[in-house]
């Protein structure tokens, strides 16, 4: 039985003619199950977006630099998010996280009837300052991997092959991924030997539960020399504050503040990532609207 510590590797293939990213976010899809009181469907598909996010994140450089990715494919869960931060924390949340979905013809969940296809894949890269990177692609299926596939290869002209799985019964039981890139140079020999070992990685949950990332690269990479340059600790983590909130309120404008102060006479704003709830009373907002103002003189 393999740890389930959350981890995210990076490594090369026969010294770098193809790339490899491989994650284990069991604990981290099992916490965001319990965060949103999610419904199986809505889970799995949290726990593939997690995955495919911290195998983006792993890239960023700085500690200002985000990675956020969306699916808006107007399906009956809404809008599916999910954001990686340096360091490994990433955050997610769906529209609807109590849609529950038949099983599909296959007898496997129905991420692409949860999520839709009809829209796109959304994904940003922010530095912290300037304009962020927007890169977008039509979803595929909504089924998340194939999505992503498609991504690496309409934006950033990189041959992909991306398998995410996330197995669910009580409890979140495994969750991961893999990407794997064939890079510029990349032999024949090397890419069909990836091709035959594709069908492997349909089943990465499966892997993930009796086999850590390390065997499972050395195990499904035997004799294309594996070389991991890389190994992130990743944490189901949100970066809210009551200073965030604050601007978020305050965004809305005094006018309207003061009329939910009439009548409500309070407001609480609840995050969409760690859904913990921020109240505020008339006097703060009140002091709220005070401070922005002397800000703005
Ligand atoms: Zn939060």
């Amino acid at each position: 039985m393999a740890e389930h510590e959350s981890r995210v590797l990076r490594a090369t293939l026969k010294g770098g003619q193809a790339r490899i990213f491989l994650c284990d976010t069991t604990r981290m899809a099992e916490e965001a199950r319990n965060i949103h009181n999610a419904s199986n469907t809505c889970t799995v598909a949290m726990g593939r977006m997690i995955s495919a996010t911290a195998m983006l994140g792993i890239n960023l450089k700085d500690a200002n630099e985000k990675m956020t990715a969306i699916i808006n494919g107007k399906g009956p869960g809404g809008s599916l998010c999910a954001v990686a931060s340096s360091e490994g924390r990433v955050k997610v949340t769906i529209d609807h996280p109590e849609v529950e979905m038949p099983l599909n013809s296959r007898g496997h969940f129905d991420i692409g009837g949860l999520l839709g296809k009809d829209g796109q894949l959304t994904v940003i890269r922010s530095y912290g300052f300037g304009e962020p990177y927007v890169g977008q692609v039509n979803l595929v299926s909504g089924e998340v991997a194939e999505d992503f596939a498609m991504y690496y290869l309409e934006s950033e002209q990189t041959p992909s092959l991306c398998a995410l799985g996330t197995s669910v019964r009580e409890h979140v039981e495994s969750s991961g991924g893999i990407l794997i890139q064939a890079m510029p140079g990349c032999s024949e020999e090397v890419l069909s030997a990836l091709e035959v070992r594709a069908e492997l990685f349909s089943s990465i949950a499966r892997l993930l539960q009796d086999m850590s990332l390390e065997e499972i690269l050395e195990a499904c990479f035997r004799g294309l020399d594996p070389e991991i340059l890389e190994i992130q600790p990743l944490a189901l983590e949100c970066d809210c504050s009551q200073e965030r909130i604050e601007e978020v309120i305050l965004s809305m404008g005094a006018d309207e503040i003061r009329d939910i102060m009439q009548k409500e006479h309070h407001c609480q704003v609840v995050c969409h990532f760690c859904r913990k709830a921020y109240d505020f009373n008339e006097q703060e907002l009140e002091a709220l609207i005070q401070r922005a103002s002397l800000k703005e003189r």
